[in-house]
This record gives C-alpha cells, sequence and structure tokens, in this order.
C-alpha cells in the first residue's frame, strides 16, 4: 500500500511538474493529494517528512542558508543531514529504514520561502551516523538513460561504473532544478509576461537565456533572463528577432517585407521598433552588455 502510494506521489508531482515548469507551492505540498481515500500530505513541519500512516519517510526538504548543512558535493551526490544529533531519532531511523529497504524519497529544495524546486525519485546510497547524514543520489533505472550502462558506453569500463552513473544522473537533476528556479525567478521578475507582446499565459511563457546556456557566461540569473511566450523565444534564438541594448525589439529584415497571416502582422511587423517591457527593479533588468552581445550574433546572424 505505502509502495503504491509513493509511486501515485511521484505521478502527482510529475503532473504538477508539467503545470508549473518545475516549481511547487509548499500550499500544494502540504494540502497533498488523495489516493484510495486518504489524504497523503508531502512535506510537512519537519525536513524528514513521514505522512500519516507511513513507516518510511516519503520526502527530504532543505531549505538553503537553514540551520542543516545540507546540498550536492560537486561530484553530485545529495548529503542530508539527520534531524538533531540523535541517529536514533525517528525520523533518522525513518531515513536508515529507506536506505536497507531502497525505498525511494522526494527531495525539495526551496527556492525562496513557501516555493521549492523537486527531485525523485532519490536513494539513499550511504548512512553515515558518525557524521550525523546520508548521501543520496537519483536511481538510474527510472530516469531513462539505462543505456549508459551499456558495454560501448565509457561509463561502464569505470571501475565504479554504477556510481558514476549515479552521480551522472544527479547532476543532469540538479541541472534542471536550477533551470526550474531560473524560470521561476525570470517570469516573477516580469509579472509573468511576455517582455515582448506582453502575453500573460505562464504555460505560453519561457526564461530564455540572453547569453545561451552552453556558454560559459550563460548563467541562470535575472539578468541573464527574459520573459518571452514560446512563439517569440523561438524566434529570439532562431534570430528572427532581435533586442538592442536600447531594450528595442528589431525584426529581421525579410520578414519586414513579408505578406502573410495575422500572427507575422501582429506578431512580428508591427512590434519593430518597439520597446521591451523590463522590470522596475535594477537589479531584475537585462543586463545590456549581455543583450549587446546577443544583439551582435543577430546582425551577423
Ligand atoms: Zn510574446
Amino acid at each position: 500500500m505505502e509502495e503504491e502510494t509513493r509511486i501515485a506521489a511521484f505521478q502527482w508531482l510529475k503532473t504538477i511538474s508539467e503545470r508549473s515548469g518545475g516549481v511547487f507551492q509548499r500550499d500544494d505540498l502540504t494540502q497533498g493529494f488523495e489516493f484510495r481515500g486518504r489524504r497523503i500530505t508531502l512535506v510537512g513541519p519537519t525536513g524528514i517528512w513521514t505522512p500519516k500512516g507511513f513507516q518510511t519517510p516519503i520526502s527530504i526538504t532543505t531549505i538553503p542558508d537553514g540551520p542543516y548543512d545540507d546540498g550536492f558535493t560537486d561530484d553530485g551526490v545529495l548529503r542530508y543531514s539527520y534531524r538533531g544529533n540523535d541517529p536514533q531519532h525517528r525520523d533518522n531511523r525513518g531515513l536508515r529504514k529507506a536506505f536497507r529497504e531502497r525505498i525511494p524519497l522526494i527531495y525539495f529544495q526551496a527556492i525562496r520561502p513557501g516555493l521549492y524546486v523537486a527531485a525523485w525519485p532519490v536513494f539513499i546510497l550511504r548512512d553515515n551516523p558518525s557524521d550525523l547524514c546520508i548521501e543520496a543520489a537519483m536511481d538510474v533505472s527510472l530516469t531513462g538513460v539505462e543505456h549508459l550502462t551499456s558495454p560501448e558506453d565509457e561509463f561502464y569500463t569505470q571501475s565504479d561504473s554504477i556510481l558514476s552513473v549515479r552521480r551522472y544522473v544527479t547532476r543532469i537533476t540538479r541541472q534542471r532544478m536550477h533551470q526550474s528556479a531560473f524560470r521561476e525567478f525570470v517570469l516573477d521578475a516580469y509579472a509573468r509576461r511576455c517582455t515582448i507582446c506582453r502575453l500573460q499565459h505562464p504555460e505560453l511563457l519561457d526564461a530564455a537565456h540572453i547569453i545561451p546556456d552552453s556558454h560559459e557566461d550563460g548563467l541562470p540569473i535575472v539578468p541573464n533572463g527574459l520573459s518571452l511566450c514560446k512563439i517569440h523565444h523561438s524566434a529570439y534564438d532562431q534570430h528572427i528577432l532581435g533586442i538592442s541594448p536600447d531594450y528595442k525589439v528589431h525584426i529581421r529584415k525579410d520578414l519586414l517585407d513579408e505578406i502573410d497571416g495575422p500572427m507575422l502582422k501582429h506578431g512580428f511587423q508591427e512590434l519593430d521598433g518597439n520597446v521591451i517591457h523590463i522590470p522596475l527593479r535594477k537589479k531584475n533588468q537585462p543586463d545590456k552588455v549581455r543583450l549587446d552581445v546577443r544583439f551582435t550574433a543577430f546582425l551577423s546572424a
């Protein structure tokens, strides 16, 4: 029963995640969901959370700058502190049970009060009572990268291949969590509207990078972001439109002469020369140096 409920919880999180771009409201998680007539909560007053009627915790939560020294190590392993100093505390025993029985957990990381990004399923790799912590990672078999363990793959040849793959998957997960947080911060700064056309449906909005994240300077920070609707995001990435450092929209010349339907007319041609709508707070405004680098690329494309 507990196992099925846990799987239902993962599914429920996935549904919310698809709708919310990977961020979770605390209220949703404390209210939880109904499963076979029971209400299952996913977070609670304690960082290690065991819902009512459960034998083993369902989630572990980190609040950065909180009293616990938690987070990922450089090799992609999640270190999570025990509750308090007693390895025999009920919550810590719960983590030990999850470790011994290989029971998957959900990892929540607060990105601002009441708002989280998450990773699941997370498996405990090691229990360290002497350091008062556990080490965890994402499980390979449930994350769609089983092919990495094929003999042709370089990961396979490493002596600790399973651990390597696990660490690799954890790093990917961590990256995804950062992207979700980036999207949330950018959309919030732009009042959840496209900076170009003002469309305000979050499900149609992206946080675009000004300097792409494949570049060294493509950091996931708000001054390197723009809130764009899906069509303007694609157009920005394809150099169909550019944004100059004086915050003006530039539509590629050949599109201005084209004759087509209302999307081209209203969605592009009429926006040429418009000024984008930027956040009021200076620290959230798009960085002009970054815009300049990107605009130069647009002009030479
Ligand atoms: Zn738009």
